[in-house]
């Protein structure tokens, strides 16, 4: 067993994530987070409509070869047509993919929307990101994490002893890298940007009002969140993801006038599924899910330019888990 986690270690570093790779470790989030997720008919059937829209217009953009280099390393079809849409019950806002086939709204996030143009906004981001291929670059990064825990799994086999040495080591291994795998998710503020350029193309292609598709970042700014300088933060200024919207918005061609369809829900459904979503929050409280919501606050933001207090803390609670899991004898 040592010798074939040391056999291993080159391949980890040397390798790139793969969308399959990507894709196995979606899954194994997906079920870490499930206790969270609200099973509402009514609102996950809502989602999918305008997730569809979103991936409908990114599978045209795709056909016509349109995107980043990144985009075209493999084959694309399975974004087009695996991608679930799921409402979780968070007090952040937020919202994220893990590069598979699963993105997820923060039921504080549709809270806060106060139009479905801000709600589809933050959804065409999320996915450019799937569309990007930037969950593989963070998966890249953490490479360098599970190359730690194959080795301090090693560690763990050989503090064990012959005996119990196959347990720990898979004892290690698992805590370890799920907390990593979270703790992973950040993106780059290229990245950001990149995923909000592509975002309001699938945006303005789905019908959304493309006037519009900076709203959410000019509420964001309203309440007081762009408080520090460009350079000090994490991710792009909020102003100027809302000057990068209107430029592209005003670049847009002549035929763009006829993409415009009526939102997926008016106002007034528009509300109620807010109210809805609200309600539900409320009555998931319990203590099983405790360690999905901890990991859902966890993820970084995708929306603000520095993460929240909340986010930090719930970031070091997990990276104490997973150091108390390789220090486990
Ligand atoms: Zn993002």
């Amino acid at each position: 067993m040592k010798w074939l986690a040391f056999l291993l270690l080159p391949l980890f570093f040397g390798s790139c994530a793969s969308d399959q790779a990507v894709r196995n470790q979606a899954e194994e989030m997906h079920r870490e987070l499930e206790p969270a997720i609200l099973a509402d008919q009514e609102l996950v059937a809502y989602l999918e409509s305008m997730g569809d829209r979103i991936v409908a217009s990114a599978r045209e953009l795709s056909a016509a070869k349109k995107g980043p280099k990144a985009h075209f390393k493999e084959d694309t079809s399975w974004m087009f047509s695996t991608e679930r849409f799921h409402l979780v019950s968070s007090d952040q806002l937020n919202a994220f993919t893990t590069g598979g086939s699963h993105m997820y709204v923060y039921t504080q996030l549709l809270a806060s929307c106060a139009t479905e143009d801000e709600l589809a906004a933050v959804m065409a981001h999320e996915f450019a990101h799937v569309y990007c291929r930037h969950v593989h670059k963070g998966m890249n990064r953490q490479y360098m994490t599970l190359g730690t825990a194959a080795a301090l799994g090693v560690a763990g086999y050989a503090a064990g002893g012959e005996e119990h040495g196959d347990e720990y080591m898979g004892y290690g291994l698992a805590l370890g890298m799920l907390a990593g795998n979270f703790l992973s998710l950040g993106f780059t503020r290229q990245d950001e940007a990149e995923a909000d350029r592509w975002g309001f193309e699938f945006y303005a292609r789905a019908g959304w009002d493309p006037a519009r598709f900076g709203d959410f970042f000019q509420s964001l700014i309203d309440k007081g969140y762009d408080t520090e300088s460009d350079t000090f933060s994490d991710h792009p200024t909020l102003a100027s993801r809302v000057q990068a919207a209107q430029a592209q918005a005003a670049k847009l061609p002549a035929e763009a006038a006829q993409w415009r369809r009526e939102p997926v829900a008016g106002k007034s459904m528009f509300a109620a599924m807010k109210a809805r979503a609200v309600a539900m929050t409320a009555a998931n409280g319990d203590k099983a899910k405790a360690q999905a919501k901890l990991l859902l606050r966890s993820v970084p933001s995708c929306l603000l330019p520095n993460d929240t207090k909340e986010q930090k803390d719930a970031q070091a609670q997990l990276r104490a888990a997973e150091q108390r899991a390789r220090a486990q004898p």
